[in-house]
């Protein structure tokens, strides 16, 4: 079996047009610019290039992005300062900070510094809990996860009854991701790096979800014929062939799954442009909360 691609970067694309299009009516309504602020902390060149192409992706759906860069001996209470402007701001209606953050700062202050409006990473426990409680609407959704789930649901990919496993626990991707499936009407088992046996774990799903940052650790013989796979790792490993003497790759071995799998998202191509989609539809969702339209 060759596997049917799931190829974010088309949809990802039309999406972005929407929003555009979106931006374009609320500004001729006579409403501000939405505006993204985004916030890196330490000099990480794989961070420096998410946020620049996160800036670049809202300049050209009529947003505003502001940058902010700070050394990764900043303290705490530096960054709490600086969200606490933010969250003032009108002309900020999305904060993103950068993860990871340097050992100093403790994420989960950081996640509910930022005013819940503006919470377009959907990582404030306020948030957090109105996707994970039964029968609440989620203000937010992270953007990783939405994403997939757009791609899946372009796909016409059904959920309901099946069986998904998801790799990888972090608070941005998959606990999210797991409350996402679970509302779906999925069946889900989330595996660590703590779960034994995670071969025999992955043949049983028929959504099978790596993120765990490991480069190509989900091989073929880990996959039920016929499953559908996501891929949401970006990792770089050394190519010497490549001009730059690196490649990305994800965390699943794309040639020997794509033999088993149905469908398979690619890296890149896949959820990454996907995720950038959906934060530009969560900072005009936020720009209208912020600005009392919503
Ligand atoms: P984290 O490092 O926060 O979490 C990784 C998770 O994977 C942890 O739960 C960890 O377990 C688990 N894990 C690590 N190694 C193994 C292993 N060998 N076996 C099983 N589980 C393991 O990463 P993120 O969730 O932030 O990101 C995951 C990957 O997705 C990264 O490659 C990242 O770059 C990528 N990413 C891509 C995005 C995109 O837009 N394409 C967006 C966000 C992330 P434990 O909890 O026990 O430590």
């Amino acid at each position: 079996m060759t596997a049917r691609i799931l190829d974010g970067k088309q949809l990802a694309i039309s999406l972005r047009a929407e929003t555009a299009a979106k931006v374009r009516m609320r500004v001729q309504a006579g409403k501000r610019q939405p505006g993204l602020a985004t916030v890196l902390v330490g000099d990480s060149d794989a961070s420096k290039l998410y946020l620049r192409n996160k800036r670049k992706a809202c300049e050209e759906a009529g947003m505003l992005s502001f940058g902010f860069e700070f050394p990764a001996s900043t303290s705490q209470k530096e960054l709490l300062a600086l969200i606490g402007e933010l969250n003032a701001r009108a002309d900020v209606h999305g904060i993103l900070v950068q993860l990871p953050l340097p050992k100093q700062i403790d994420p989960n202050a950081v996640f509910s510094s930022v005013n819940v409006k503006k919470d377009v990473d959907g990582l404030h426990p306020e948030n957090a809990g109105l996707l994970a409680q039964k029968g609440t609407q989620p203000r937010f959704v992270p953007c990783t996860p939405a994403g997939i789930m757009r791609l899946l649901e372009d796909a016409q990919i059904k959920l309901a009854g099946k069986h998904a496993a998801v790799l990888g626990r972090s608070n941005i991707v998959g606990r999210p991701l797991a409350m996402l499936l679970i509302n779906a009407d999925a069946t889900v088992t989330v595996a660590h790096s703590r779960s034994p046996d995670l071969p025999q774990l992955c043949r049983q799903a028929d959504l099978l979800v790596a993120a765990v940052g490991q480069p190509e650790t989900v091989r073929g013989d880990w996959v039920k014929p016929g499953a559908v796979v996501v891929d949401v790792g970006v990792n770089r490993v050394s190519d010497k062939r490549a001009k730059s003497g690196q490649r990305l790759v994800g965390d699943v071995a794309f040639d020997e799954v794509s033999q088993v799998a149905s469908a398979i998202t690619p890296v890149p191509g896949g959820v990454g442009p996907m995720t950038i989609a959906m934060l530009l539809e969560n900072t005009l969702r936020a720009a209208d909360l912020v600005d009392g339209t919503d």
